[in-house]
């Protein structure tokens, strides 16, 4: 796939973009490691300011920024303005947090002083995924430059205007040249970066094959790797749940970001009792939605970013289908297509589809389906909803949704996930780490531990 901005909603190709050549991306590195020298002793106050510029400038900025996601990844207008209210959040987070996050930390032993020291690496790779394409963005390069690290962004290749202005703003905001460049390349282009000695650590947000294939190029040179992949997450609903809120917030996590989202509600795991009122209330959201143009305001649903990610998604619920899977709506895209107005017939565009009675093996099981398709599973008991929950190879996020307090504490210690929701979606949150287990990836971003991702963390022994 080459680097190009196209229109999920109609299939056209607004812009195409030349990856950098061999020198452009030698000189970028040439650029970083010079910047790094000076940046490291840049004092705290200094890079705050630059964050607290960079929030500036992005709440200015957040409609035509919005609106740059909505054209290349399909996002609707408003999730790409909260989007970027976001963004600015956490770069004030991290101004005025993140001196306290790396001040040394003092440990009692029998030397006469010892401490940890936290320092900065160096130029760190950053490959990044378009469906959040400034929040996940942000999540490494707000940290890193309070830290005094210096960031290289690949960004995904169909979001390459909304890599080029997250460069343009944090040089705005008084970053130094270098501080933060995007390298227009392909995912070929990554293995050689990574084995360049001047670039010290990698980050990847994305899927499963490339974090293997990242982590596999940074192992072989030895370089500090952090992970954050996909998820299957499970939404579990007992006989104790706020059922009316239990919908509303299921409806929400399943459809925001037109379904893909890492840590979206995936699978919907109902106790027996609660499960058809449940479903009957799914499906009534379900079917009120507007499916049409991210860009107008009485969308609900968009499309999906990319032929690709459409093409897997329908053809996951065909295997369910094929395999006996029940269809309480949705699963057919020809049906949908003819009802959209001519100019959108050629986007990407897949209905909001709910599917339960899943056979065992079949595809839900086990694989993230990345759109808007909610799999229904009913079981017995809790005992048994937590098994099911955690009869997968991800571990990113679960939610559990009750008021029992014996229960919450259950889903808390027993589900097998980074973080475990009670009664609200999971979420990001700048005040608290955020990764997986399992194949859901390793390593943390976010809070204090985000901060000390790519830090020297140095005893210090004083006699
Ligand atoms: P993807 O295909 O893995 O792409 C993510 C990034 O990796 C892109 O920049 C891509 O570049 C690059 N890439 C792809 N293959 C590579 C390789 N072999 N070597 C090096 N880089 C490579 O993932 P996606 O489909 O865009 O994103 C969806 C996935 O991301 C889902 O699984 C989702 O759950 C996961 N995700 C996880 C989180 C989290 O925080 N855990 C957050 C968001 C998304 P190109 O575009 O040039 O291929």
């Amino acid at each position: 796939m080459g680097i190009s901005s196209t229109n999920p909603a109609t299939g056209e190709v607004v812009r195409e973009f030349v990856p950098l050549s061999a020198a452009e991306v030698e000189l970028k590195l040439e650029r970083a490691v010079a910047t790094f020298e000076t940046y490291r002793h840049s004092p705290f106050d200094q890079r705050a300011a630059g964050l607290r510029a960079t929030a500036d400038l992005l709440e200015a900025r957040q409609q035509e920024l919005a609106q740059t996601m909505s054209l290349e990844m399909g996002k609707l207008l408003r999730a790409g303005v909260a989007e970027v209210e976001k963004c600015a959040l956490l770069c004030r987070f991290y101004a005025d947090h993140g001196e306290a996050f790396l001040a040394d930390v003092p440990v009692q032993t029998e030397a006469t002083r010892s401490f940890v020291r936290y320092q900065p690496l160096g130029p760190v790779l950053a490959v990044m995924p378009w469906n959040f394409p400034f929040w996940q963005v942000f999540r490494f390069a707000a940290p890193a430059l309070m830290a005094g690290n210096v960031g290289l962004l690949k960004h995904a290749s169909n979001v390459p205007q909304c890599a080029l202005a997250i460069e343009s703003i944090l040089l705005e905001a008084g970053f130094p040249e270098g501080a933060f460049q995007t390298l227009l390349i392909g995912s070929d282009q990554v293995a050689g970066v990574i084995a360049d000695q001047r670039v010290v650590a990698a980050t990847l947000t994305g899927s499963e094959a490339a974090g293997i294939s990242l982590a596999k190029a940074a192992g072989q040179v030895l370089k500090p790797t952090l992970l954050e992949l996909g998820g299957s997450d499970a939404f579990v609903v007992t006989e104790q749940a706020n059922l009316e809120l239990a919908i509303a917030q299921a409806t929400l996590g399943r459809l925001q970001n037109n379904g893909q989202t890492c840590i979206a509600a995936k699978r919907f795991i109902l106790l027996e009792a609660i499960a058809t009122p449940f479903l009957q209330g799914l499906v009534a959201n379900f079917e009120a939605l507007t499916i049409g143009d991210p860009l107008e305001a009485g969308t609900d649903l968009g499309p999906l970013a990319t032929p690709g990610i459409l093409q897997e998604l329908e053809h996951q619920v065909q295997v369910c289908v094929d395999q006996g899977a029940k269809v309480w709506l949705g699963g057919d895209r020809a049906s949908l297509q003819a009802t959209l107005p001519l100019r959108l017939q050629g986007g990407n565009f897949y209905p909001a589809t709910l599917l339960s009675d899943l056979p065992p093996g079949c595809p839900a099981y086990q694989e993230e389906f990345f759109g808007p398709v909610a799999l229904v599973f009913r079981v017995q008991s809790l005992d048994e909803a937590i098994a099911l929950a955690n009869a997968t190879s991800f571990g990113l996020g679960a939610s559990a949704w009750t008021e029992d307090l014996q229960e919450q504490e259950r889903c808390i210690q027993e589900l097998e996930a980074g973080a475990v929701f009670i009664n609200c979606l999971v979420k990001s949150d700048p005040r608290l780490p955020f990764g997986g287990i399992k194949r859901s990836g390793y390593g943390r971003e976010l809070g204090v531990e985000g901060i000390r991702a790519f830090m020297n963390a140095k005893t210090a022994w004083v006699n």
